[in-house]
């Protein structure tokens, strides 16, 4: 998850760590718990290793659009070799 900020009226700015969903809402300022709109700034993604941003990218595009598997792999020998168990 990104970390986006944040600008309280009386405390003024603070992160979050959020969902890119959740980017838009407003967040609770820790200090004093007011409702508080997002501060537009440049993202913090290149701060992270590529296999970090990569994996970070993956699981935001699987909560939006989950994959779908082309073929299903059965290995008859295990299935064999422990049979499920009848209910
Ligand atoms: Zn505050």
């Amino acid at each position: 998850m990104p970390i986006y900020e944040y600008t309280c009226p009386f405390c003024g700015s603070f992160s979050v760590l959020r969902a890119i969903q959740d980017r838009s809402l407003p967040a609770r300022c820790p200090g004093c718990d007011a409702k508080a709109g997002r501060a537009i700034g440049a993202p913090n993604l290149n701060l992270m290793s590529m296999a970090l941003r990569a994996a970070f990218s993956r699981n935001e595009k699987s909560c939006h659009e989950p994959g779908i598997a082309a073929a299903i792999i059965v290995d008859r020998a295990a299935i064999m070799a422990h049979p499920p168990r009848p209910a």
